[in-house]
């Protein structure tokens, strides 16, 4: 007896402890922060990419003298009626036939917030890389509205021009112009001058209910799942997200004052202590040359001169963590990636500013933004009954970089990738998953169709499946009802009788199926399983095996006799303690 009670003492003990390790890790951030967030204690430097140093706004004057000639002259901040004023003009003038406005929300203060697209479809669903400029989001940093409204002018002259030839420009000139012209040909540009004109208006960072919208967004640690939510959210965040699903982007900038930094995620880190420290996303070193292909495009954010941020680049938690950004958001809940762009180290600065931070700013963003329409990993996803037929809503994963994507309606995907080598992996329901290799080139990215084969399509002449054991069904069996066999070739030389099916792959081990279970359905065409004792269909991957409901059960029974046990030995303890007698003698353990 007194073995069997330390026996029980020991169980108790394990599960005891087992409790604690569990309640800490149930403490621990979400999964997706787990997963996610890998703190590093130094950047990892990409200095080796190349970037084209010679689109430094050096000599550029010619075609930014251009663009702000005529009334555009006047270095002003435009008041939100003038701002929607002249997008009208924009809209009606150069960028006629290349643009689409849109009104994306309201204000807590009742103002529209406008936003225009600029490409060669606009409206329509293309494959092409969207790229999404946000502007103003803290109300006392304007300088984001005066860009976004001088580059949607800057691409519509460019783009103009490129079939009327821009005569006599100098060469930076042509470069930059050539670049916009195929921005525009090459992507959709999404602009977003202001969404805090209530804040401007206030020359206040808040919107008009006082929040900063910087911090209003669903984060990874606070908000794990990132519910849309949008009437917990303030009006003009929640316009933001709407649009920003809507239009699914391949990258971002947004502009912000009060430093002269690139900065990309993560902005937000794991952990109660708040301090700063490197939050590495999984596309991290993408992310860093994104950044610097902004810094060294701008004359002097990449330069001893920047004395906080030389290489004009941070990582945003290493800076200071900040929780509910949209930059964040952006990249976990739509994929875009969003880099945050400290435009001039004070806020608000003087109206006559404007003229020169535009002029240094103007090569950084059609650097940016032209790397991702020319410098991306694009493709589609096709069905390959047809090879044309997209396979919509395809989900696609990098090898490595554990942030999944989904093709377009068109099956159409665009990703900005570090360049080398990557494993490309689409899948989609009903079809077997596909993986590629493909290169990502420096300069002119990466181009990967992908045609994946539908899983009805599969007619196999015999029994022989071995053709199955080389590709991974994306989904295998949907249903947990019976599967009949009825249609199963009794005469196959692999058809096993006690299992009521053909037997697939019996005796060689697979990777991905349990051979016992598993049955291939002739007739049919497709895989199907073999029913289990109790009848059902026990496909791989879905639901809990019956190893994990018995370990549940088995856990249960040793608790419910640890407690029982216990009590029982409280009651004697107590009865003793009633009756006088010294506890040390009373044999309470050997009942
Ligand atoms: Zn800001």
């Amino acid at each position: 007896m007194a073995f069997a009670h330390r026996a029980w003492a020991v169980v108790c003990f394990i599960l005891v402890v087992a409790a604690r390790v569990d309640a800490r890790s149930l403490r621990r951030p979400s999964p997706i922060g787990a997963r996610r967030t890998t703190l590093l204690d130094d950047e990892f430097d990409v200095d080796s990419f190349d970037v084209d140093s010679k689109s430094k706004a050096v000599a550029t004057r010619s075609i930014l003298r251009d663009v702000s000639s005529g009334e555009w002259s006047k270095w002003r901040y435009r008041s939100n009626d003038e701002l929607a004023a002249v997008l009208d003009d924009l809209h009606a003038g150069p960028c006629a036939g290349i643009s689409k406005l849109t009104s994306i929300g309201t204000s807590a203060g009742g103002v529209a917030m406008r936003a225009m697209e600029i490409s060669t479809s606009p409206g329509l669903e293309q494959a092409k890389p969207g790229i999404m400029l946000v502007g103003n989001m803290h109300g006392d940093e304007p300088v984001g509205r005066e860009l976004i409204v001088r580059f949607a002018r800057l691409l519509c002259i460019a783009h103009g021009g490129e079939r009327s030839g821009h005569g006599d420009l100098d060469s930076a000139s042509k470069k930059l112009v050539d670049e916009a012209a195929s921005i525009v040909d090459g992507a959709r540009v999404f602009l977003v001058p202001t969404i805090n004109p209530d804040g401007f208006k206030n020359k206040r960072r808040n919107n008009g209910n006082s929040k900063d919208l910087n911090r209003d967004f669903p984060d990874q640690f606070n908000d794990p799942s990132l519910p849309d939510g949008f009437d917990e959210r303030q009006p003009e965040t929640a316009a933001i997200m709407r649009y920003s699903q809507s239009v699914n982007a391949t990258a971002a900038l947004n502009f912000h004052e009060g430093a002269l930094v690139a900065n990309y995620p993560y902005d937000a880190i794991s952990g109660t202590n708040r301090q700063a420290g490197y939050a590495k996303s999984p596309d991290d070193v993408a992310f860093k040359r994104l950044a610097k292909i902004y810094a060294k495009a701008h004359p002097s954010m990449a330069t001893p001169a920047n004395k906080e941020f030389p290489e004009g680049v941070t990582n945003g938690a290493r800076w200071y963590p900040l929780w509910g950004g949209m930059q964040d958001w952006h990249y976990i809940k739509t994929q875009t990636m969003d880099v945050t762009v400290e435009v001039n180290e004070w806020k608000w600065p003087e109206a006559s500013q404007l003229s020169s931070l535009w002029s240094e700013h103007a090569p950084a963003i059609v650097s940016y933004v032209h790397a991702v329409t020319r410098k991306s990993l694009t493709g589609k996803v096709l069905d390959s009954v047809d090879g044309k037929t997209p396979v919509a809503s395809a989900q696609l994963s990098v090898a490595g970089i554990d942030v999944p994507f989904i093709a377009s309606s068109l099956g159409y995907y665009a990703r900005f990738l570090a360049p080398g080598t990557h494993e490309v992996t689409a899948s989609a329901p009903g079809y077997y998953s596909q993986t590629r290799s493909v290169n990502v080139d420096a300069e002119s990215g990466g181009t990967l169709t992908i045609s994946l084969r539908r899983l009805e399509d599969e007619t196999p002449d015999t029994g022989k499946v071995q053709n199955f054991s080389k590709q991974k069904p994306s989904r295998v069996v949907e249903t947990k009802k019976p599967v009949v066999n009825s249609a199963v070739d009794t005469n196959d030389p692999n058809y096993d009788p006690e299992k009521g099916g053909i037997v697939w792959n019996r005796g060689e081990p697979d990777e991905w199926v349990d051979d016992g279970t598993t049955t291939l359905d002739v007739a049919n065409a497709r895989i199907v399983y073999a029913p289990t004792p109790e009848g059902y269909v026990q496909p791989w991957g879905q639901g809990p095996d019956i190893g994990f409901l018995d370990a549940i059960v088995v856990a249960l029974i040793v608790i419910g006799v640890c407690i029982w046990r216990w009590r029982k030995r409280r009651k004697a303890r107590l009865a003793a303690l009633r009756e006088g007698v010294q506890l040390s003698n009373v044999k309470v353990t050997n009942d």
